[in-house]
């Protein structure tokens, strides 16, 4: 399937596999990569050698197109941007900060860049950056999310509707409806988190992939605005923060009591109380853990489902 997207990448079929922190790795990345999509590291949990290693291991397990993750806000940026350059790795997705900081030096050395978004706002700045195209991420999605709760039915057509360049939906999408739905609203490609997570190849810690297949509707809630707005599984963790928040902590008890490498605990070391469990709304709806290239046959033979069956509605235009 043809679409600015695939063309840009050189990818198959036009769907992405987020970049996620602890879940991410080089397996995943490269599975997804193999099975026609676009696999990304998730670089936010690694230390450089780390990185390093995956991007190695991911080069020698595919020879397709794939790319890292980069949230801008990693403490030792330099030495990851000057890894991924080294690595020759083709395409770099950026995320939680300004596209203008590290674009210019990807694309002198050749890099394709994406930057990810959660507003119209951040997407003209990314048009003013050079990014190549732009992943637009709604309320529903796992993780880091933007605080103004904008859903991915309304930012994207939004984003659609203010620049030209590529757009990819993120937030909410698992399957091939809500593919397909991406695309009515202006999508040319989609890039999907929390169905990934639950997958074989995944980094997550085992007790992490059955909490996502276990989750139901309403299980997730964004957290820590006054931080780093977040989406989390509502479990101990999530419990404490949310009473304290309740009545009214500071931001510096709320920091403290969220202390360091939360993430790694719940979702690499499978801590189910005591760590932070990152997963989309769209969790209620998964409900196994496959390989990832059944993941990406499934939601594409879907989206063609879902397309043929919208051809049967009849055509009265009033
Ligand atoms: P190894 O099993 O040799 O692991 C390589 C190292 O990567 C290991 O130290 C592993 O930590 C760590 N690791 C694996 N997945 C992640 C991850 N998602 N985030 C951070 N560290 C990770 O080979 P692998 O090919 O499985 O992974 C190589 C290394 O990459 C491992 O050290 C692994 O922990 C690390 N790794 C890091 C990931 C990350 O997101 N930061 C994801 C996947 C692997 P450990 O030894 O504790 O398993
Ligand atoms: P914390 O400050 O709580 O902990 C840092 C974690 O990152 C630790 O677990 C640490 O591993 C690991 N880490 C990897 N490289 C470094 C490094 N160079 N210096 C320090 N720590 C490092 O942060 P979080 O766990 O909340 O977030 C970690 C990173 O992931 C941040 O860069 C954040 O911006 C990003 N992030 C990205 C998300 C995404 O969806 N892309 C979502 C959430 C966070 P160890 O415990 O082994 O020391």
């Amino acid at each position: 399937m043809k679409t600015r997207v695939t063309e840009l990448l050189g990818i198959e079929f036009p769907i992405i596999q987020a970049g996620m922190i602890w879940c991410s790795g080089w397996e995943l990345a490269s599975a997804v990569s193999n099975a026609g999509g676009l696999g990304l590291i998730g670089s936010g949990s690694m230390y450089p050698d780390i990185l390093r290693i995956h991007i190695q291991k991911c080069k020698k397990a595919t020879s397709k197109p794939f790319g890292v993750n980069v949230p801008l806000l990693y403490p030792d940026i330099d030495k990851h941007m000057q890894i991924i350059v080294e690595e020759k790795v083709p395409i770099v997705f950026t995320s939680a900060g300004n596209p203008k900081t590290w674009t210019p030096y990807l694309k002198e050395h050749g890099i394709k860049v994406v930057h990810v978004v959660s507003a119209v706002k951040f997407a003209l700045k990314c048009v003013e950056a050079g990014v190549d195209a732009v992943v637009a991420e709604g309320f529903e999605a796992g993780g880091h999310n933007g605080r103004e709760e904008t859903t991915t039915m309304v930012l994207i057509p939004a984003v659609r509707d203010a620049i030209s360049i590529p757009l990819i939906a993120a937030g909410g999408i698992a399957n091939g409806r809500q593919m397909a739905a991406a695309f009515a609203l202006g999508a040319e490609a989609v890039q999907v988190g929390s169905r990934f997570v639950a997958s074989l190849e995944s980094s997550a810690h085992p007790a992490f992939k059955e909490t996502v297949v276990k989750a139901k509707e309403g299980d997730t809630q964004l957290t820590l605005k006054q931080l780093t707005p977040v989406r989390l599984i509502k479990n101990k963790f999530f419990k404490e923060v949310d009473e304290m928040e309740k009545r009214g902590a500071s931001v510096e008890e709320l920091a403290a009591h969220l202390g360091r490498g939360r993430a790694k605990k719940g979702m690499f070391e499978g801590d189910l109380d005591e760590g932070e469990l990152e997963i989309g709304q769209v969790s209620g709806l998964i409900n196994d853990i496959l390989p990832a290239a059944e993941i990406v046959k499934n939601i594409m033979r879907e989206f063609y489902d879902t397309l043929e069956k919208m051809k049967n509605f009849s055509k009265t235009i009033p």
